[in-house]
């Protein structure tokens, strides 16, 4: 089962479980669409992996399936992406699984 996370990893933008507005990969680095369209290009920073529409859970089932309330947020970078760093211009090689931190990314995108 998905996880749904809250909000926007890049911006903290709430993002509710029960509308179609985020954005996910296949590790559920979740962003909005602003972030995933505008700065990412639709490719995760974090592992490199597409971004693809969150499905929305239906409001009646979340009570029984709620979402995570664990909210995943990293400013430096939304930081990095707006000075023009861009996720889908680093090569492949360069790209970090999921479970290495994000800074380690950010380092990469300076
Ligand atoms: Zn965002
Ligand atoms: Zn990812």
């Amino acid at each position: 089962m998905l996880e749904l996370r809250p909000n926007c990893e890049c911006c903290d933008q709430d993002l509710p479980a029960d509308t179609g507005l985020a954005y996910i990969c296949s590790f559920e680095c979740t962003f909005c669409a602003d972030c995933s369209e505008h700065y990412l290009q639709l490719i995760c920073p974090n592992c490199g992996g597409e971004l693809l529409r969150r499905p929305h859970r239906p409001t009646s089932k979340l009570a029984a399936n709620p979402a995570s309330i664990k909210r995943v947020f990293n400013p430096a970078l939304k930081a990095a992406l707006a000075r023009g760093a861009r996720a889908a211009a680093l090569p492949l090689g360069q790209r970090l699984p999921t479970s290495t931190s994000t800074l380690m990314v950010l380092d990469l995108l300076r």
